[in-house]
């Protein structure tokens, strides 16, 4: 009788991702005078093919992850909070302080020279579960951004458009600071590592023969347009109307 003993899954535990499609290479580590913190929900920390989270603590120097849903007794965001007086939530909104409208001028006196922003790192359900929890969250200002770029996150992620990763709103984030001169970073690598898992994802569709290929995998590739399920969006970002 033959036992079929299935290939054990090897993992990159700098990218968290597959060694098969690791993106270590890719990283372009840069450095940003606004502090990101990425507040990752438990099951974005689990997923190991499209989460941006740890992607996105990679590319920036000046980040952390800190892994939690109710952050209310969070020793390590309180020890933040205490601490920056230049704090903010990432959150969508049409009452926040929109980033894309604002003056420079208004950008500046708002955000201050080295604000520290805070980014809800899981699915539009369990990061408005994270705020609704999160009780010194709440008190945070909060800043968005209009979103026009159309998300290159097409599989499975976006149903809409206005949806984008969380690597891709710390980008647009960062050029929109650039343009007020908050930030004065160079952001033309930042989405690399992105592009690249984006095209490794598109060769398995493309050739599912690939010995590097798992049928699990297959699962998770639905086009962009047959998914439906609000529940399963893999971003924060889209605009609340
Ligand atoms: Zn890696």
């Amino acid at each position: 009788m033959q036992v079929e003993i299935k290939e054990p899954r090897i993992k990159c535990y700098k990218c968290m991702r597959p060694s098969s499609s690791c993106i270590c290479k890719h990283i372009n580590t840069i450095q940003t005078k606004t502090r990101f913190t990425i507040l990752m929900h438990p099951k974005e920390y689990k997923k190991e093919k499209n989460g941006t989270g740890h992607m996105t603590k990679l590319q920036l120097k000046n980040s952390e992850i800190i892994v939690g849903v109710d952050f209310t007794n969070n020793a390590r965001v309180n020890e933040i909070l205490n601490k920056e007086n230049c704090s903010f939530l990432l959150y969508p909104g049409k009452d926040n302080f929109n980033l894309s409208t604002r003056k420079s001028s208004e950008v500046n006196s708002f955000m201050g020279n080295t604000p520290h922003i805070f980014i809800l790192d899981g699915t539009w359900p369990c990061a408005r579960k994270m705020l609704k929890l999160s009780k010194n969250l709440q008190k945070l200002k909060r800043v968005s951004f209009d979103n026009k770029i159309q998300s290159k996150f097409i599989i499975k992620q976006q149903p809409e458009s206005l949806c984008l990763s969380t690597i891709e709103s710390v980008y647009t984030v960062l050029n929109l600071l650039n343009k007020a001169n908050v930030e004065q970073c160079e952001t033309k690598h930042l989405l690399l590592p992105f592009e690249k898992m984006i095209a490794y994802q598109i060769e398995c569709i493309i050739n599912p023969n690939n010995k590097k290929y798992r049928p699990s995998t297959r699962r998770e590739m639905i086009p962009k347009d047959m998914y439906k399920s609000n529940q399963q969006r893999s971003t924060i970002y889209e605009q609340e109307n």
